[in-house]
This record gives structure tokens, sequence and C-alpha cells, in this order.
């Protein structure tokens, strides 16, 4: 069953088209990798689902309900909700560097959830044992690793638990070496069949983890399909040329 449907979705800044009718299908469980150069629409469609961009046409419909529906968006507070079923991870972490690491997790939850104290504690513990930062709670965000603030990211974004999470280049911003760290949170979460959405440049991941692979250029979903057909036999010159500078 289909828990994200994008179907035509329009997007421009003044003349420039960034999304030319972009449609496609999440379903439940799946992991699907976005590729594509720089500048072909992939975080301009990631933060459409989220509504942190508004679209000039076409429709987003998660688990059944419209965030928006031919242009036309939900009201406000059906909006809140159906965001509220996806969590974001950023390539630059965006952590709240005023807050400990405690603090970053628990922060949501209290203040849009009004969750009880105890709960929220309960679950930040536990989410700080399985990023493997048990020890760190009180840290502040500028005295840890680049991969230990995106693990932090990550178990926020699992704080809320959304039904879908979306990673936009997780691991652009660190240093090599901390990627794998990264990434292998990533894989315990689709291991244990979190739907995911990943921007990322990483193939190896993308071929490793991925169920689905997208490819996109200049705002258009060129080629979609499983790892295993798509990265060894591309249909498209340009899923090709792409390709063959990136792997
Ligand atoms: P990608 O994530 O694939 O690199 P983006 O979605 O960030 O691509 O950007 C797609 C295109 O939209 C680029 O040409 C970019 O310059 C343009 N763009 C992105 N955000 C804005 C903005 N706020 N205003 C104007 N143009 C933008
Ligand atoms: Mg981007």
């Amino acid at each position: 069953m289909a828990i994200i449907e994008v179907s035509d979705l329009k997007k421009s800044y003044g003349n420039l088209e960034v999304l030319k009718r972009i449609s496609f299908d999440v379903d439940k469980k799946d992991v699907v990798a976005v590729i594509g150069p720089s500048g072909s629409g992939k975080s301009t469609m990631l933060r459409s689902l989220v509504h942190l961009e508004e679209v000039n046409g076409g429709s987003i419909c998660v688990s059944g309900e419209y965030l928006v529906k031919d242009g036309v968006y939900a009201k406000p507070n059906e909006l809140k909700i159906i965001t509220s079923k996806m969590g974001m991870v950023f390539q630059h972490f965006n952590l709240f560097p005023h807050l400990t690491v405690k603090e970053n997790l628990e922060l949501a939850p209290k203040l849009v959830k009004k969750e009880n104290s105890s709960i929220t504690s309960k679950r930040s513990m536990e989410l700080m044992k399985k990023i493997g930062l048990t020890e760190r709670g009180n840290a502040y965000p500028a005295n840890l690793s680049g991969g230990q603030k995106q693990r932090v990211a990550i178990a926020r974004a699992l704080m809320m638990n959304p039904d879908i999470l979306l990673f936009d280049e997780p691991t652009s911003a660190l240093d090599p070496e901390l990627t794998g760290e990264v990434l292998q949170v990533m894989k315990d979460l689709a291991k244990e069949h979190m739907t995911m959405i990943v921007v990322t440049h990483e193939m190896e991941f993308a071929k490793e983890v991925a169920n689905r692979v997208i490819f996109m250029d200049n705002g258009e979903i060129v080629e979609a399909g499983h790892p295993s057909e798509l990265f060894t036999n591309p249909k498209h010159e340009r899923t090709k040329a792409f390709l063959n500078r990136s792997l």
C-alpha cells in the first residue's frame, strides 16, 4: 500500500521550473534512494513533502490524506497533522546549539505533542542508546563530532514516531571517516522496516539498502527502478552519463 503518493508535482522559482510534474509512490517499508546531479530538484522535492516549500501544482497524499491536492493545500491544522507523520534529517544537522542532546531530542515531543515528561525522557534514553550516545545526553552539539550530531538529528526525528523518515544528503557534510557510523544507523532503521526516502550520493548505500532508486535530472524523474536494475542496466542516456561520473 502506498504511504506517499506524489502526482504531477510542479514547483517554480520565478521563471525557473525546478520540479516538472514529478510523480512517484512510496510503499510502506520502502527505502527509496533519490540520486541525481546538483540542482536537479532533489532537495526541493523532499522539502515539498514536509511543506517546507509550497508547490505550484500537483498532489501529495500521505497515508490517504492530501497535504496538497491539485495545487490546493489542506487547512493549517490538517497540514500539521499530515506533516507530523514525516521526520526530516538535513545535511547540516540543524540541531539547536543552545540545547543539550537530551533537550534537542525532547523539545518537539514536549512542545508539539505536549507529551508527559517521564514518557519523553524514557524514549530519549532509548533512542540515545540506539544511536550509541547514552553517555552524551548532557553534551552540547558544539562538543560532538559531525557523525554524532547527525546521529542525534536522526534520533530527534524518531522521537516523534514518524511513519516515514526523509534524509537530505545526511552524510555530505561529514568527513569520510564519519559517514559509516551514520549510514549504519540508517541501515539498522531499514532492517527494522522504517519507511525512508534518502537523497544521497552514497551509491554503495543505495545499492545495498534501497529497494528502489529514483534518478532525477533537471526537475524530472528520468528513471526509477530496483537498484540491481538501475545501476547495472540503466535505460536512459542521462542515467548512464550520471552513473559513469558517480560510480
Ligand atoms: P538539488 O537538491 O538536487 O541539488 P535543489 O532542489 O536544491 O536541487 O535546487 C533545484 C534548483 O532550484 C536549483 O537550480 C536551485 O538553484 C534552485 N533553487 C533552490 N532553492 C531556491 C530558492 N529558494 N530560490 C531560487 N531558486 C532556488
Ligand atoms: Mg540538495
